[in-house]
């Protein structure tokens, strides 16, 4: 009944991602990462956290909005090529500045930022990124460097003992912890430029200009120095004029 267990097959396929294969490498990366996380278990719990995310934060009732969402989304989403995915596009009614995708193709995007952003090409630029985490597998890796730290000892004595029913809420919980994680928590820096990357390249095979993107950033850039902010959120300022930069790179690199 534990929807987040590991078969033994997908424990078998842990000690050979662990110990044997090794890290495989990532097509819209060209990373190699460390993923064991079975991308359908990765799927019950982006389900089970969309619900709980629509839960406290609903969609907005405004057709329009949502339908110009989808509309914007659609061309990225063929880019991505992953039709194997429930992509989906929701704004959700809050104010503030920010999306997120589930590993599921669930892209929430807040109303502030939709309000903030204003045109199409930098909501697609968003959207873009979004997809790039999807494509870059980024919540499967950070719930499998989860496991590996906290219930690495756990798999090793269970893949020596093959005693599956023995761990299998320790493991169950780490995953549970770590899709929390994958939501609430930002993701790390590596993990935010990849996405940029990833997302120009999808606006140019979407047949957009990446350089929608850029301008999006100045603008948010802006916005932070004309804001008056607490004096911890001044001193991360510095990383968005780094990010613009690598962006720029991203978008100057040819195709
Ligand atoms: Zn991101």
């Amino acid at each position: 009944m534990c929807g987040v267990c590991f078969s033994r097959r997908g424990l078998l396929a842990a000690l050979g991602a662990v110990g044997l294969a090794g890290c495989s490498e990532n097509a819209a990366t060209g990373r190699r990462q460390l993923v064991f996380v079975d991308d359908g278990q990765l799927a019950t719990l982006a389900d089970r956290t969309w619900n709980e995310v629509v839960a406290k934060i609903p969609p907005v009732a405004d057709p329009a909005a949502q339908a110009r969402l989808a509309r914007i989304g659609a061309p990225l989403v063929k880019a991505a090529g992953r039709d194997d995915l429930d992509w989906s596009f929701t704004v959700l009614d809050s104010p503030e500045f920010n999306a997120f995708v589930l590993p599921n193709g669930r892209v929430g995007f807040f109303r502030g930022l939709m309000e903030f952003a204003r045109d199409d090409g930098a909501i697609a630029s968003v959207v873009g990124h979004e997809i790039g985490h999807v494509l870059a597998r980024h919540s499967a890796e950070r719930m499998s460097q989860e496991i590996a730290v906290q219930a690495g000892v756990g798999i090793a004595q269970l893949l020596i003992s093959q005693e599956a029913g023995q761990y299998a809420d320790e493991i169950g919980a780490a995953l549970g912890a770590g899709a929390v994680l994958g939501v609430i928590l930002p993701y790390s820096r590596k993990h935010e430029l990849e996405a940029d990357r990833v997302g120009v390249d999808l606006m140019r095979k979407a047949g957009q200009d990446p350089n929608d993107a850029v301008r999006f950033w100045e603008r948010m850039i802006r916005r932070a120095q004309n804001t008056e902010r607490p004096p911890e959120v001044i001193s991360t300022h510095p990383a968005d004029t780094r990010r613009l930069e690598a962006l720029k790179a991203a978008v100057a690199r040819p195709a």
